[in-house]
């Protein structure tokens, strides 16, 4: 459907959107076919995030989900996962240091898409790694949190990946950082020349997710409410944008598909439990539902 967003008219996302998009699962298929999402993330401090992301992952289809963590925090990621794959990486202080960088490529190789941010912490060396890989990722790569806020005053690393498939989903606080500039209100138009003008798809988080491309071409969300702006949210939704990508969806079908179900899933979960009480981890329950709501 058309809807107005302040001067612009722009298509949102539905569920008949979605249902288009959404990769075909081969009957005959096994788990190689459903393609390997890599995560890299946590923290001492952050050891929700990289759980929450990666069983959004595994509920969202692909067949494969490998969990970079810090070794620090190794062990309560293993003991809190059993379809991901978790593996402990080299850190400082409870963050990545720059030893993770080969460890994660060897780790990684053969992924057909990789998430790298949630959880990570703003320490140099754990930021440095994030710019790292993504200067030298060849597959898609989806950042998300302090992944973005690495990119503050390296924007650069971004325009070297034109070209590459690079999907940042901010907040309107980590789009701040990165340069984007929201002070006029227009959320949609801001999102679109941001895209364009780095060469990337931009899902700009918040009530009525904006996902601009770097064509140009922009979709609005119409699901999720008030019971998501809760710690873990965001975390849930890259884990389900790069499971779709893992998959084969392109980049625009993978994200405006992710947002729309996971917003739907909130919605379920707010019908269930209130917008008060319901968590990102019963979102994740919920991402089943939401599927289910498209046929
Ligand atoms: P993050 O800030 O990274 O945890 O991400 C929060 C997630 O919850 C994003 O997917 C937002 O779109 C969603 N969200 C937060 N607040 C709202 C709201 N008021 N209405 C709808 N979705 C929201
Ligand atoms: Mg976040």
């Amino acid at each position: 459907a058309l809807i107005r967003q302040g001067t612009y008219w722009t298509q949102s996302i539905d569920a008949d959107y979605v249902s288009a998009v959404l990769p075909r699962r081969k009957p005959d298929g096994h788990k190689g076919a459903f393609g390997k999402a890599s995560l890299i993330a946590g923290s001492v401090g952050y050891t929700g995030a990289p759980v929450l992301a990666a069983k959004a992952a595994v509920r969202t289809g692909c067949g494969l989900v490998t969990l970079g963590v810090p070794e620090s925090i190794y062990a309560i990621t293993a003991g809190k996962c059993d379809e991901p794959m978790p593996y402990p990486l080299p850190d400082t202080k409870g963050q990545f240091s720059k030893k993770a960088l080969q460890s994660f490529r060897q780790r990684a190789s053969g992924s057909d898409a990789v998430l790298i941010g949630p959880g990570v912490g703003r320490a140099p060396e754990a930021a440095w790694l994030m710019r790292s890989l993504l200067e030298e990722l060849s597959v898609p790569v989806v950042v998300d949190a302090d992944g973005i806020n690495a990119l503050e005053g390296h924007i650069d690393v971004l325009d070297r990946r034109k070209g590459r498939v690079t999907v940042l989903t901010p907040h309107d606080g980590e789009f701040a950082r990165v340069g984007g500039d929201l002070s006029g209100g227009d959320r949609l138009g801001t999102a679109r020349e941001f895209a364009r003008a780095h060469g990337c798809y931009l899902v700009l988080k918040g009530h009525a997710t904006v996902i601009a491309s770097p064509e140009g071409t922009a979709l609005i969300n119409t699901t999720g409410n008030s019971g998501m702006a809760k710690g873990g949210s965001g975390d849930v939704l890259a884990g389900m944008i790069v499971s779709l990508l893992a998959q084969g969806a392109g980049p625009m079908a993978a994200a405006a598909a992710a947002v729309w179900l996971h917003g739907r899933a909130g919605d379920l979960a707010a019908q269930a439990l209130t917008e008060y009480a319901m968590t990102p981890q019963d979102m994740i329950g919920r991402i089943s539902a939401a599927f289910q709501s498209i046929r």
